[in-house]
């Protein structure tokens, strides 16, 4: 099985723990459905909806 590392977490992790970007050369974006989902949970307390929908685009695309 393929396994890639988190740019965030620096964790090995099958291609499965990675959602899918069809902006990236192999198909899935480079954090792990983990730290995905916890930045996209800070970023809701934290900021206001239009600017979290930019700052996923910019950091991770997200917010697919
Ligand atoms: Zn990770």
């Amino acid at each position: 099985m393929k396994v890639i590392t988190c740019v965030k977490c620096k964790q090995k992790n099958p291609a499965s723990h990675f959602n899918k970007s069809h902006k990236k050369n192999n198909g899935l974006q480079s954090w792990c459905k983990k730290c995905t989902a916890k930045a996209v949970h800070e970023l809701r307390h934290e900021q206001r909806k239009t600017k979290i929908q930019a700052e996923c685009e910019k950091i991770m695309e997200a917010c697919e």
